[in-house]
């Protein structure tokens, strides 16, 4: 396997290769780089075993051995057991088989009331939209200002035909992180299923299934420095045998989930799953403290700007600021080629309307179209981060200027 390995990355703590010509990059919600550490793990599978994990020769074998340790890291990172692991493409997926196998099921039960929030990710908020336009009644939690629900209103709305509740764990526009030990809480009170989309969360935030209770969880590959296209979706032991494929094929993953398991993508994800239980805690308080010196830098280098949701119920790497008098499309171009930053989720970004997370907070449209999101991550250093504040409050100071 030594044949594989890119020294150079291992080096610098799984990064690949110093982005000197590139602008400096916080957006690491939108995407994290793959580990190199996790690259150097998937590489033998796309060219000595590639065999497919479903052939019963030996190239299957060595294959599906290797699928099952990922299983096995996944579920160990989240505190499940492997068989309540089901591979999928992404995130996107594994939020639409989870809504719509269960709606599915609880249909049949009888309960077709669903309940979810207004900032949840487009793939959830898009299947709700369907599922509404297929016999079920769903209900839209508000959020506060600071961006938290209110338990109150939760138990409210369960009503007796209530069959599931959705929240998003942590947000990926404005990273504020939901009581999600009480939500699952309540459900489990009012026997409604609990399904979170934890994209944002495992590997930044302690994610323990059995902790928190939860029924369904979702994760994604490339939100935690694993390859894109491929994601996990946990479903409780209790229900996993009880749901039902959304696509149709063979019977992989437990007959839920159709379609050849790809090798290397399993191995990277499990991969990158052993890397956050090992650095995880450790990083988070690094990250914690590059945005407290970001948001003093900033404090002092150009004031006048507000800082969205809550302080203290946040991801430590995740900030959403609106500037005053700063439109924010025209600021993100104008230091596009030092800083990559963003107004928000990469997945709306082609859309003209303020973001629904930013309006559903009580932003009013000005205010939204004047809001970035800063991301940091694993390869972000402080002194990217001094550079950042400076490039920002220049680009600031200035367009204010222009526009007086
Ligand atoms: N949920 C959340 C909270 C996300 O941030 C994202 C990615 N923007 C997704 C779901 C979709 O993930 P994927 O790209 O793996 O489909």
């Amino acid at each position: 396997m030594e044949e594989w390995d890119f020294d150079f990355g291992l080096k610098n703590r799984g990064r690949i290769m110093e982005l000197k010509e590139k602008p400096i990059y916080m957006d690491y919600s939108s995407t994290t780089p793959t580990d190199a550490r996790v690259l150097n793990a998937m590489i033998p599978y796309f060219v000595n075993d590639f065999g497919n994990p479903h052939s019963s020769h030996l190239y299957g074998v060595e294959a599906l051995k290797a699928v099952k340790l990922a299983r096995e890291r996944v579920a160990e990172l989240i505190g499940a057991a492997s068989e309540e692991i089901i591979f999928t493409s992404g995130a996107t997926e594994a939020n639409n088989l989870s809504l719509r196998s269960c709606a599915e099921l609880l249909l049949r039960q009888g309960k077709n009331h669903l309940i979810t929030t207004g900032i949840e990710h487009k793939s959830v908020l898009e299947t709700f939209k369907y599922l509404s336009r297929n016999g079920f009644e769903i209900s839209y939690l508000k959020v506060s200002e600071e961006g938290l629900i209110n338990l109150a209103d939760l138990k409210k709305t369960i009503k007796s035909n209530t069959g599931m509740v959705s929240v998003i764990a942590a947000n990926n526009e404005i990273g504020v992180i939901q009581p999600i030990e009480q939500i699952a809480s309540i459900c489990k009170e009012r026997n409604v299923l609990f399904h979170t989309d934890a994209v944002q969360a495992v590997g930044k935030i302690p994610v323990n299934v059995r902790k928190l209770e939860v029924d369904l969880l979702t994760l994604s590959g490339h939100k935690m420095y694993g390859p894109k296209g491929i994601g996990a979706l946990f479903v409780s032991r209790k229900l996993i045998y009880k749901l039902k494929p959304i696509i149709f094929g063979g019977d992989q993953e437990f007959g839920i989930r159709p379609g050849t398991v790809p090798t290397p993508l399993c191995v990277g994800l499990g991969e990158a799953c052993m890397i956050l239980m090992s650095e995880s805690e450790e990083e988070a308080e690094r990250l914690y403290s590059l945005r407290n010196l970001f948001l003093s830098r900033l404090k002092s280098y150009c004031p006048g700007f507000k800082v969205n949701g809550s302080l203290k119920e946040r991801l430590p790497g995740s900030l959403s600021i609106s500037f005053d008098g700063v439109d924010a499309e025209a600021l993100i171009i104008t230091i596009k080629n030092k800083l990559a930053i963003s107004t928000g989720s990469a997945c709306t970004s082609t859309s003209i309307e303020p973001s629904h997370v930013l309006l559903e907070i009580g932003l009013d449209e000005e205010i939204a179209e004047s809001t970035v999101r800063i991301t940091f991550g694993r390869f972000t250093t402080q002194t990217e981060v001094e550079e950042a504040v400076n490039i920002l409050s220049a680009a600031v100071v200035n367009m204010r200027k222009l526009y007086r």
